[in-house]
């Protein structure tokens, strides 16, 4: 079992640095092959400030699960998988819980889940009553008595208070206490992520951090200085989304691959290779996926991916939406763009069609009301030179 991670700070200048192969070549694809017993020689690392060992590799569930699939994935040695309440209403936490509890692997696993409930809870018992009650929910479905860590799901740049709310900390503490919970974290893909991050690295009371990262933040400098803090407090760093987004560009994509590249395999790499993050959560659906991103684990970024990967982001940075979000939002004056822009992905590279659709209905009137909009000021502010009017047209074409 060997420590992949552990020179904390590194960060930044790692990200799309190649290095040498290391020559330690794991047969991870001919593990997926062998006999269904649960691998325990996949590397592991330390999960920040927590101190528990996890599989760099973790899996993302916001799919309708295949049980097979998901056996598969735990068989092949993944102990860290990601979850929540809202993922396809319920039926991906009770997928897991039936293959978990059939396979006996849930000491094995580090199982975390998450609520979008809290925010406009006030007052220490209601927090934790509110907290408690999703938490149980999510405890039947996966058919267990704890979860290894519990979150704040999709935290937004409005509800950064909740995380300074000493009645939160208090209710994350009894959590913790009453053994239901280990730990407890938050996810974020929300344009004021870099001050949430540092947030978290103030309050102390969090313990890890889910976040979309990908090597097209590597010039974000107010986010790159964030994780550095994140960091240096120990916080538990997990990436999310950090593979697909360029499916919508299949020109772009088709030479690449012509040149014997895969981008999604060098974007895992890039950030397998970040020391910073500890765990890459993957929303693999099959098991190509899973043998190539088990693979990427021990197989280093080359210099021809590195170069590949660059000339990707660049050729494609004035199609990708960062979700930086307040400059063109300000201007479009009502609509959400970053948001969403967000669901149009979700549609297009993700394949989530009706998730889109529904996130999308499910915003305000106002956030989709294009005709009082001001779309080209929003376009104007934009500083990657997006297509924000077309964009946002297309979206609410394809999500109402
Ligand atoms: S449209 Fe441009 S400014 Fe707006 S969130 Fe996306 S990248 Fe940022």
């Amino acid at each position: 079992m060997s420590e992949t991670c552990g020179n904390r700070g590194n960060g930044r200048r790692e990200f799309l640095k190649t290095t040498a192969a290391t020559g330690v070549a794991v047969g991870a694809a001919s593990r997926l092959l062998a006999a269904p017993q649960p691998d325990n020689n996949f590397p592991l690392v330390t999960l920040g400030k927590t101190g528990e060992k996890v599989t760099k590799l973790g899996m993302g569930t916001s799919w309708t699960l295949s049980p097979s699939f998901v056996q598969a994935a735990i068989f092949s040695g993944i102990k860290y998988i990601d979850t929540a309440e809202g993922y396809e209403r319920g039926t991906s936490e009770s997928t897991l819980g039936e293959v978990i509890e059939r396979t006996g692997t849930r000491k094995q696993l580090y199982l975390v889940t998450k609520t979008h409930e809290y925010g406009r809870i006030k007052g220490e018992q209601a927090i934790h009553k509110s907290l408690e009650q999703h938490l149980e929910g999510s405890l039947k479905r996966l058919r267990t008595d704890y979860a290894d860590s519990f979150y704040l799901h999709g935290m937004s740049g409005r509800q950064i208070e909740a995380l300074r709310d000493p009645d939160m900390k208090k209710a994350f503490e009894k959590l913790k206490k009453s053994g239901k919970i280990r730990f407890a974290g938050l996810s974020c893909h929300d344009a004021m992520l870099p001050e949430i991050l540092e947030a978290a690295a103030e309050v102390g009371w969090l313990d890890q951090v889910m976040f979309q990262y990908n090597f097209r933040f590597v010039n974000h400098d107010k986010l790159q200085r964030a994780i550095d803090k994140a960091s240096k407090a120990n916080l538990g760093l997990i990436a999310m989304k950090t593979q697909k987004g360029a499916e919508s560009f299949p020109d772009k994509i088709d030479a690449l691959k012509e040149k014997g590249f895969k981008k999604e395999v060098a974007a895992i790499k890039a950030v397998y290779q970040d020391q910073r993050m500890q765990v890459v959560v993957s929303e693999m659906t099959n098991r190509t996926e899973l043998r190539e991103n088990m693979g990427a684990v021990n197989d280093p970024l080359t210099k021809k991916e590195a170069m590949l990967l660059e000339e990707h982001r660049l050729k494609t940075a004035n199609m990708y939406c960062h979700g930086c979000g307040h400059l063109c939002e300000t201007a479009a004056k009502g609509v959400p763009v970053a948001t969403v822009l967000r669901y149009l992905r979700y549609y297009t590279a993700y394949g989530k069609r009706q998730e889109a659709r529904a996130l999308y209905q499910a915003l305000p009137a106002e956030a989709r009301d294009l005709a009082t909009a001001d779309l080209a000021a929003a376009e104007k502010a934009c500083p990657f030179g997006l297509p924000v009017a077309q964009l946002v047209q297309i979206a609410d074409h394809r999500l109402s």
